[in-house]
């Protein structure tokens, strides 16, 4: 199963009114796609914007109307954090503020020096709430708050916009809990910017003409419970190859085994030759293999890099990958428009290749509106059942 994250997006003038996607040159993804199944999956169904954790919940087989726990959770667990039930777990950007107006939701997307900045952060008292933080991949941060009486209940700080102050956090209901996370989280932020602000770390961003990470914007609250994994619900065993916390995150809640790959940062240099032959070596019944730059050339409107990151994606890991294993789905978790820089509800290509006695061909090629020809218009949850199958690990419902 390879994900690139947000692949799916709109026709560009630039591009000759061809989408990234359609744009690239992939001569092994149209391969796969001419000897393939095609078609278009509503990750959450019709009209639904996904999230990436909850698009991943659904592609591993796991409704998130059901499984769901919150952002913070999965990011928490992918950055390598053993969490207990009682703590409260948020997925942290670090920001960019001036005037106490936010500048830059993501202090130019650069990891410079952030993560000394963390391990100052990290180990901070507010009352009996211990404090945990650690940096994980470019402007991202994981909270862990720890203590007695905490709750998941609080509001983002995150105003998803440019030009307005961060929200305050609040309590969503009265319960004693609520109210107390509330005030350790508002205290937090303040020692938190008070760091920040005065710190060397912060200097050196200056002098080297990155922007300043001198504030913290908050958000996707959680508490962690465990869920059963692939094996006990699918019967499979399965590993992952991510870079970014949060998919590490989402793979580790379901029970994968998350491989720790050589260069696989999460980021537009990520090593994507490793990640394919740490995934022709996996032993799994299930390898899932992600790639985040596509989303993130989108989140900045930068569609010409997006194309070019799917090209090297077509060279540096599907040529290597094609005819090492059985069966292949290739697709996104959900489109990110370059045009507007955020997710959409628009459904992304599908694609499935593998044993020609299995597979029947669309005679496609792989692009968001070539697969409105093809064969399926599936939903998240339905590619786990199709794969398995397919892979003949489930029989036939009745005689
Ligand atoms: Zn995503
Ligand atoms: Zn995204």
């Amino acid at each position: 199963m390879l994900i690139m994250d947000g692949l799916g997006d709109r026709p560009y003038k630039l591009l000759r009114n061809k989408t990234p996607l359609e744009a690239a040159r992939k001569p092994n993804l149209n391969k796969m796609a001419h000897n393939g199944e095609t078609g278009l999956m509503y990750t959450l169904g019709p009209g639904i914007i996904p999230g990436s954790d909850t698009a991943h919940l659904s592609l591993f087989g796991y409704d998130p109307v059901e499984y769901y726990q919150g952002r913070g959770v999965y990011e928490a667990l992918g950055a390598g954090i053993k969490l207990k039930k009682s703590d409260v777990a948020f997925r942290v950007n670090f920001a960019t503020i001036k005037h106490n107006k936010i500048v830059d939701r993501r202090a130019g997307r650069d990891g410079c020096c952030l993560d000394d900045l963390a391990k100052q952060i990290d180990g901070m008292k507010i009352g009996d709430t211990r404090v945990i933080f650690k940096h994980t991949v470019e402007h991202r941060a994981v909270l862990v708050l720890r203590g007695k009486g905490l709750s998941k209940d609080v509001t983002d700080t995150d105003p998803h916009e440019t030009g307005v102050p961060p929200k305050k956090p609040k309590a969503i209901n009265k319960t004693n809990s609520a109210r107390k996370t509330e005030k350790v989280l508002n205290s937090f932020i303040s020692k938190a910017n008070k760091l920040l602000d005065g710190s060397k770390e912060n200097k050196k961003r200056i002098r080297r003409g990155l922007l300043p990470a001198n504030t913290l914007l908050i958000r996707g609250a959680g508490q962690y419970n465990e869920i059963p994994s692939l094996k006990e619900l699918f019967g499979i065993s399965a590993s992952a190859i991510a870079g970014g916390a949060l998919y590490k995150g989402v793979a580790k809640a379901v029970g994968m085994d998350v491989l720790d790959v050589p260069g696989a940062t999460g980021d537009k240099n990520t090593n994507l030759k490793n990640k394919a032959e740490y995934a022709i070596n996996s032993k799994s019944d299930l390898v899932f293999l992600h790639v985040k730059a596509t989303d993130s050339f989108s989140h900045d409107g930068d569609y010409k890099g997006k194309k070019q990151f799917i090209e090297k994606v077509d060279k540096e890991i599907i040529s290597r990958v094609l005819n090492e294993f059985d069966l292949m789905f290739v697709s996104g978790d959900h489109s990110t428009f370059a045009s507007i820089g955020e997710h959409t509800a628009a459904p992304v290509p599908i694609l499935i290749y593998g044993d020609k006695k299995l597979v029947r061909p669309d005679l496609g090629m792989f692009g968001e509106r070539r697969a409105a020809l093809g064969q399926h218009r599936i939903i998240g949850l339905d590619v786990l059942p199709i794969l398995l199958s397919k892979a003949g690990i489930v029989g036939k419902y009745g005689e």
